[in-house]
């Protein structure tokens, strides 16, 4: 170990990462453009180069330091998860011919490889996709068997670090601190996968079949492979000359990981003892380059566990040279809040801590003065030196605030996305350096911004907080459900096994260009609204061809399930620019939810009423729950979310009652992101579910008996909100199943669960259509498993990706099937 050692100077100001899609979605295009075939790789490379350039540059120019790795290496063609299983050639068996390179490297894919991986082919399915920490960006689940390869095949980042260290246009260099997914977070966020068929002929001792590891085996089983071909990254980056690397590590903030803490810390240890210790950071003389660079361990996205000793002292334990903690979700580190008591952390002195006060999650400026103050409080910590940074990667917000024409200025100067977020770690970091009196003119814009946030009228609405205030358990209790279901059935006479569908119909081409015309003002009020009228017109009588039971209006008019409310209630606002990664290439503008939420006017009973006036079949009114419209815009920070759900739920609850007036008997209030919000934190966890259950509840217990209620999730396993499923307490609950084949039906079931099911009966995320026969099995698995009488059918979710082909032919099955499963009751 190099106890000499003075590690290279970090900069005082940096952010953990920024969003790769361009500021105008320039990523976006250029990577579309290589699927549909219309670029090369080499213009696609070409392309996100110049974005790479670019950007280091303009962070450069917003202050951070071009010199000393402030400017973070956090491009991604798709996802850096999946950029881990590239760098490691960690392929699962079914993509294993892609991992030899054009260049002949083995294990190493080619960029089309790679997005192969992504989004499968032909019969071989994607890497699957899962939610990243408690954020809405979707990450590559990597599939790590006994057996797979892993190694250092790919040096990406190497090139990319050179790249801009210098760069071949003779400009500016920026000298990055290279972002990598750290090993023991990679090894945690996998999914155990089978041997190869290979082994399996080879071994006779197990009888798995290929794709089911074998018992007992874990990915983080591998991790002193990984953290072997993470050694040699590190040798190549410094043999390159970067002086910094990154290494993300946020599974040390979540305790809903399969691994118990103490395992992980183990882990961490053995990782960063072979990589911090084992590898020297210092050069050696005549000019040896040292074996690796100085190491930033971060653990973004909440605070570090310390239920089984602490995370801190943890990460403070090992020879890694910067630790970035969360200071946005996660507290100061004990010792430091509250109490005084200076507390320092052993370990910590040799160490750089990047203290992340700046949110990276969400768009609100920072009030500097507040944060100032903390970061003062931290040299109570006894580090070598701290670091201004920011809570997480940018990656969760837009670009830039300056980009947007529509807002209103007030709201605008209460706002910070990417780039402003940098200036205000710039101006901390200087404010903590140099003292208050460098920045007091900042620090003073900061206060009164602040201020001017608190004060501004509809930030707080005395009736909105009067009517929430006034709220009694009454408010979220309906008649008991054997009542509720005889009235219903009084009224809608509906048959055993009754076939619906979840809400949208295929969004076709021809609707998308008709709102946008409509948008651009080409398109007047009236000939939109005919137009989408024609489109439910159409919808309704395919419906009734088809012989469905529970109508729907196909949702044509929504150009996105939140944003449409959000679009129609007070206390939202929508950007032009403000797009943010979803996964992939696909982005989403999440609304900003600022100030107190009420409905001006009723938002969906024109069209809804408009279909049921076309048939005597009952038409289903459709609305996004209050949960899933907070998941999916930024939330304020100035409100508890269970008070702000609250509001969205009573103005949801007005438009059920306005429903009901115009005749709607059915209505399904959507929260498939009822699982998305769930905290990190076990300890959390009955604290979240107890205020998203109520406000669905107060969002629906408004309505009549004899008024069926219907809510539907999807996206996720539900096993960790069972419960709160049946608490939910709507008459009907659709849910995902198909490729779980029902699973969730005796899981429900066994808890308790007795009112309607429509478990998916088929995936709708690909164009395949279900035969009768299948559509049947999976309709008797569910009826065994529960009362057949309580059970539904429906696809798995939405319709709007689909075509009109598939989705007639599909449904057409589906109601045969239903007809076939009655006859036999
Ligand atoms: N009603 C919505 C639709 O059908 C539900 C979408 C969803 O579950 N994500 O598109
Ligand atoms: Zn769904």
């Amino acid at each position: 170990m190099a106890v000499e050692f003075t590690p290279p100077h970090l900069a005082h100001a940096t952010i953990l990462g920024y969003p790769r899609i361009g500021r105008r979605r320039e990523l976006k295009r250029a990577v579309e453009a290589l699927w549909a075939g219309r670029t090369t790789t080499e213009e696609l490379e070409a392309t996100a180069r110049d974005l790479r350039l670019t950007t280091a540059r303009h962070l450069v120019g917003l202050g951070l330091d071009a010199g000393s790795a402030a400017v973070p290496g956090s491009f991604s063609f798709y996802d850096q998860v999946l950029d881990a299983v590239a760098l490691l050639g960690a392929v699962p068996e079914r993509f294993r011919d892609l991992a030899i390179s054009a260049d002949g490297a083995p294990g190493r894919l080619s960029l089309e490889g790679y997005f192969t991986l992504a989004r499968g082919e032909g019969d071989k399915p994607p890497l699957e996709m899962t939610k990243w920490f408690d954020t809405n960006y979707h990450y590559l689940v990597p599939e790590i068997g006994p057996d797979t390869p892993i190694g250092f095949v790919d040096d990406r980042a190497v090139r990319e670090f050179t790249e801009l260290a210098q760069p071949a246009d003779g400009g500016q260099a920026v000298v990055t601190r290279p972002v990598l997914v750290g090993p023991v977070t990679f090894l945690l966020l996998s999914k155990a996968a089978g041997p190869s068929a290979a082994a399996l002929r080879g071994s006779q001792a197990h009888s798995s079949a290929a794709g089911d590891a074998p018992a007992g085996f874990r990915p983080l089983d591998r991790l002193d492979d990984v953290v072997a071909a993470y050694a040699e990254v590190l040798r190549a980056l410094a043999a390159a000359g970067a002086p910094w690397v990154q290494l993300d590590e946020p599974a040390l903030v979540t305790d809903l990981l399969d691994v118990p803490f103490d395992e992980v810390a183990d882990a961490v240890r053995r990782a960063y003892s072979r990589l911090a210790t084992d590898l020297s950071p210092a050069p050696g003389a005549d000019g040896v380059p040292a074996e690796r660079p100085a190491i930033l361990v971060t653990a973004p996205y909440g605070g570090l566990r310390s239920d089984a000793g602490d995370g801190l002292a943890l990460l403070a334990g090992t020879d890694v040279e910067a630790i970035a903690v969360d200071l946005v979700r996660g507290a100061v580190p004990t010792g430091v809040a509250g109490d005084g008591i200076a507390g320092t952390v052993p370990g910590l002195e040799t160490k750089t801590l990047v203290a992340g006060v700046v949110d990276g999650h969400n768009i609100w400026r920072a009030d500097l003065d507040a944060r100032l103050t903390t970061l003062e409080g931290l040299t109570a910590l006894g580090a070598g030196a701290v670091a201004v940074g920011t809570s997480t990667s940018l990656l969760h917000v837009p670009h830039d605030v300056a980009d947007e024409p529509r807002l209103d200025a007030g709201l605008k100067s209460w706002l910070a996305f990417a780039d402003q977020k940098v200036a205000e770690v710039v101006t901390l970091a200087t404010g903590l350096a140099e003292g208050r009196a460098a920045v007091a003119d900042q620090l003073a814009e900061s206060t009164a911004v602040v201020r001017s946030r608190a004060e501004a009228p509809g930030v707080v609405v005395p009736t909105v907080r009067e009517r929430t205030a006034g709220l009694t358990p009454a408010d979220v209790e309906r008649a008991p459900y054997a009542e509720r279901a005889a009235a219903q059935q009084a009224r809608l006479d509906l048959p055993p096994l009754p076939t619906t569908t979840i809400g949208s119909f295929p969004q076709t081409s021809e609707i998308r260009q008709t709102r946008a015309a409509w948008v651009r003002g080409e398109l007047s009020d009236a000939e939109y609204t005919a137009a989408m009228r024609a489109e439910i017109a159409s919808t309704v009588a395919l419906q009734e061809e088809l012989g469905l039971d529970v109508l729907v209006h196909g949702e044509p008019e929504r150009n996105d399930m939140v944003q449409y409310f959000a679009e129609q209630l007070d206390g939202f606002a929508t950007t032009v620019h403000g797009w943010v990664q979803s996964y992939g290439s696909r982005c989403v503008r999440p609304p900003v939810l600022w100030g107190d939420v009420s409905r001006p006017a009723p938002l969906t009973v024109d069209w809804t009423a408009y279909a049921a006036s076309l048939t005597s079949k009952p038409v289903k009114g459709m609305l996004t729950g209050p949960v899933t419209i907070l998941a999916w815009s930024f939330v304020r920070d100035d409100l508890p979310l269970g008070d702000t759900a609250d509001q969205v739920a009573l103005a949801l609850r007005d438009e059920v009652t306005d429903l009901e007036a115009a005749g709607i008997g059915v209505v399904q209030v959507d929260e498939p992101a009822l699982r998305e919000l769930l905290p990190l934190r076990r300890a959390a966890h009955a604290g979240y579910l107890d205020w998203s259950v109520r406000s669905f509840r107060l969002a629906t217990s408004g309505a009549q008996t004899s008024t069926q209620v219907h809510t539907h999730l999807c996206y996720s396993e539900f096993g960790q909100v069972i419960g709160a499923i049946d608490g939910l307490d709507a008459d009907v609950t659709s849910v995902e199943a198909a490729r779980s084949r029902m699973e969730i039906v005796p899981e429900l079931a066994d808890a308790g669960y007795g009112r309607g099911i429509g478990p998916g009966v088929y995936d709708i995320h690909s164009p395949r259509v279900p035969s009768v026969e299948e559509v049947t099995d999976l309709v008797s698995l569910a009826a065994k498993s529960i009362d057949p009488r309580l059970v539904w059918i429906n696809p798995d979710c939405g319709l709007k990706t689909r075509g009109y082909a598939e989705t007639t032919d599909s449904l057409r099955n589906l109601v045969a099937a239903a007809r076939g499963v009655r006859a036999t009751l």
